[in-house]
């Protein structure tokens, strides 16, 4: 028999599983508060019957996250964690501190399809998906680990979070949840390679999240030298769908832009780049790249960095070159994961 992911169901989804089992109803929502504080048992749940108890262990199971390696970061105290799953697969979360709280970037699949020449993750293709409860973990273990409250979620580890469509949406759902975690789809964004049937679907939800797309270059012959899914759906395509999104959700555009050293750093990919995205309310996160060890990709220098990101606020875009956290400890995801032999 296989066992029901019980801590991906939603309170209502949880309220018919308890009632098939013959038990009031309202026994539901007291499990659900307990499975998404992080309870690694069900014998954790004290005021659950014994007998009900043993009914859910029969049928269900708990998804958790062994903590295999835990880096910290000498330099801002960033932790990196490789988690190892129930079917012994290995992800990655990163914790950032920032003057408002804890920032969690979490995982979304175990590898990734996309095949974008820069990334880490990339390389070894993808494993399979996380289910929802395997993203609300990443939150709970990193929470008990350090005694914190995350207050920030980053859908921008490993993983393409549109590519896992529907455990994304249920992420998104669980983790909001005031029974749950509580986090509000205010303090979360999902970071996106540009699956432009994913960003149509997504629209549709009217989420209060941040939707970060990652656009890199703004030449299609550029960027498909880059990312594979440019083949599929071109940067036209995908600032459409962008402008759609924006129409339905009203919020703000975070793109994405890892700078490479010759690549994209030029003025005319500035002045380009300032062209496709007039009209859409965005904020542009310049990322110096880092360099992966499979291939020869270099960050500019940080006058060049600092020069591009005057071309395009001469333009009048809100650019801003991200802080980088956990330099010491290769805080930016799939690395650790390679390094650990876990490419599979
Ligand atoms: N799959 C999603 C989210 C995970 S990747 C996406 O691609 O958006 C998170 C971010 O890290 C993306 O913006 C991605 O382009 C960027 N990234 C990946 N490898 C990188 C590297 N070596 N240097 C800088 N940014 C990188
Ligand atoms: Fe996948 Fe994002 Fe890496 Fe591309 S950058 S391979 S989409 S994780």
């Amino acid at each position: 028999m296989v066992k029901t992911d019980i801590k991906s169901l939603n309170l209502s989804e949880l309220e018919n599983l308890i009632a098939e089992m013959g038990e009031p109803r309202f026994r539901a929502s007291q499990i659900f508060k307990w499975l998404q504080s992080g309870v690694e048992s069900f014998d954790e749940m004290t005021d659950i019957s014994l007998k009900l108890r043993e009914r859910l262990k029969e049928n269900c199971y708990i998804a958790s996250l062994k903590i295999l390696r835990r880096l910290v970061s000498k330099i801002d105290g960033t932790v990196k964690y490789l988690y190892e799953l129930n079917d012994g697969e290995t992800i990655e979360s990163v914790l950032m501190k920032y003057e408002h709280g804890y920032s969690l970037c979490i995982s979304t699949q175990v590898g990734c399809r996309m095949g974008c020449s820069f990334c880490a993750t990339g390389l070894g293709g993808l494993i399979r998906d996380l289910t929802a409860s395997e993203m609300l973990a990443q939150i709970t273990t990193a929470q008990k680990d350090q005694n914190i409250r995350v207050s920030n979620v980053v859908m921008m580890g490993m993983g393409e979070p549109l590519d896992n469509f529907e455990s994304s949406v249920k992420f998104l759902e669980l983790v909001s949840h005031p029974k749950g975690l509580n986090i509000g789809l205010r303090h979360i964004s999902l970071s996106t390679s540009g699956v432009v049937s994913g960003i149509e679907k997504l629209g549709d939800y009217n989420f209060p999240i941040t939707l970060s797309v990652s656009l890199h270059a703004p030449f299609d012959s550029i960027r498909s030298d880059m990312m594979r899914v440019n083949k599929k759906w071109n940067i036209d395509a995908l600032l459409t769908a962008c402008r759609e999104y924006q129409k339905k959700t009203t919020r703000r555009i975070s793109f994405e832009y890892a700078l490479i050293d010759g690549v994209n750093d030029t003025k005319e990919c500035a002045d380009e780049l300032a062209r496709k995205l007039k009209g859409i309310m965005c904020h542009i996160n310049l990322i110096p790249v880092n360099p992966v060890k499979e291939n020869s990709n270099k960050s500019p220098t940080k006058t060049k960095i600092i020069k591009f990101k005057e071309w395009l606020t001469e333009k009048g875009l809100n650019a801003t070159v991200r802080r980088t956290l956990g330099a010491d400890i290769n805080a930016s995801c799939g690395q650790l994961r390679r390094k650990e032999g876990g490419e599979g």
